[in-house]
């Protein structure tokens, strides 16, 4: 396999920071487009990955799915895509295509597996990882790219290939609409993005934080009311009151106070991914028939109908745009969820280093 050396920002171990580093990209093949990457969000499973907190990952580590860029060349049999195109990426960049999950268009759960944009052996180059969107460039099967709806500003629409799907799916799964109130815990990169897609379904928002900063922005975003976690008096108005929590929370917390918050029947589905257990009583269950699920992005096609309805909708991110250098201090400030609300990071700087 003929490939070229890029630039990238990755790191060697779980310890050590992110620095510059060239990887390789494989030349497209008949039926691969390569992009010019020009914008990237900063997911936090970019730092779960990068520090190996969900066991160890493959190094170097490149993170970044959250991709924006330009189709700068197409392989012969390409026919979704020309040169010129303004593509995404998201969390997958290919699949078996074969297994039950792949025909129904659930490629996320595809049985042997997905090929992570990042973090999974590449198929076509052995022995290497995939590398991820901190890169000037990415080469991608024509069935992996997105198109990005016409209207949208580039930057803020990158966190749409990630925490936009990420939160759409289960929203669109457990039928979020009119009618239906609805939780939304954690108001980082995917829990803001939950807001303004619940909202835009027509659901009743309640935005669940513990900052006490973001209480008033919350609104603004899209929620209909606002509770600050920590306080117990505001948590208990809610007892019983939810359809659907969505749960986006990177880090340890209480999930019975908020299994407690849902009707009988209700759902609560966590997209969170925290490092550890968290433990759930039976009684937070059995008293109200409730069920405690998961949920793991969007399929392609879904994705494609995420990107369209947030198009129609004119949703995207909020942004705070950072230049590739800045991404270690990033990583600090994500930790202390000090970010409103999603880092992308302008590929420019890499290129112009
Ligand atoms: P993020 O921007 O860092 O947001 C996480 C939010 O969780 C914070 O803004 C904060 O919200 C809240 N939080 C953080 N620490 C907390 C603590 N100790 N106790 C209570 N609340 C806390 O992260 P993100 O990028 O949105 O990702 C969120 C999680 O989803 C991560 O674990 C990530 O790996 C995972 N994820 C999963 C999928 C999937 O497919 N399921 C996809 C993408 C990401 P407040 O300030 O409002 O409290
Ligand atoms: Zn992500
Ligand atoms: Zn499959």
């Amino acid at each position: 396999m003929k490939t070229t050396a890029v630039k990238a920002f990755g790191t060697e171990a779980a310890e050590a920071p992110l620095n510059q580093m060239d990887i390789n990209r494989r030349e497209p093949t008949p039926h691969d487009v390569e992009i010019e990457i020009l914008f990237c969000g900063v997911c936090h499973s970019d730092l779960h990955t990068a520090k190996s907190e969900w066991g160890p990952s493959m190094y170097p580590c490149v993170p970044g799915h959250e991709i924006v860029g330009k189709v700068v060349n197409v392989g012969g049999h390409v026919s979704k895509f020309k040169v010129g195109d303004t593509v995404g990426i998201g969390c997958m960049v290919d699949s078996c295509r074969e297994c039950q999950y792949c025909k129904e268009g659930l490629e996320q759960y595809c049985e042997p597996g997905m090929t992570g944009t990042y973090n999974s052996p590449d198929k076509h180059i052995p022995g290497s990882p995939t590398f991820g969107g901190y890169s000037e460039s990415i080469v991608v099967d024509e069935n992996y790219v997105l198109r990005i709806p016409e209207n949208m500003d580039l930057a803020a629409a990158a966190p749409l290939l990630c925490a936009g799907i990420t939160t759409y799916s289960p929203l669109h799964h457990w039928n979020v609409g009119p009618g239906k109130k609805v939780g939304v815990v954690g108001i980082g990169g995917l829990g803001h993005m939950g807001i303004k897609i619940a909202k835009a379904m027509g659901a009743h928002v309640v935005a669940f934080t513990t900052s006490e900063s973001k209480f008033a922005e919350a609104k603004r975003l899209g929620a209909d009311e606002v509770v600050l976690s920590k306080d117990e008096e505001q948590m208990k108005a809610f007892s019983g009151q939810l359809h659907f929590i969505l749960d986006a929370v990177s880090a340890e917390h209480d999930i019975n106070a908020y299994l407690n918050l849902l009707r009988v029947d209700g759902s609560l589905a966590l997209v969170g991914a925290p490092e550890h257990p968290l433990p759930v009583a039976a009684f937070s269950l059995i008293t109200g028939r409730k069920s405690f699920a998961g949920s793991m992005i969007g399929g392609i096609a879904e994705t494609q109908e995420m990107l369209d309805f947030c198009g129609e909708h004119n949703i995207t991110a909020d942004i705070e745009m950072i230049d590739i250098q800045k991404i270690n201090e990033a990583y600090e400030r994500l930790l202390k969820g000090d970010v409103k609300y999603r880092f992308v990071i302008d590929m420019a700087s890499l290129k112009a280093n």
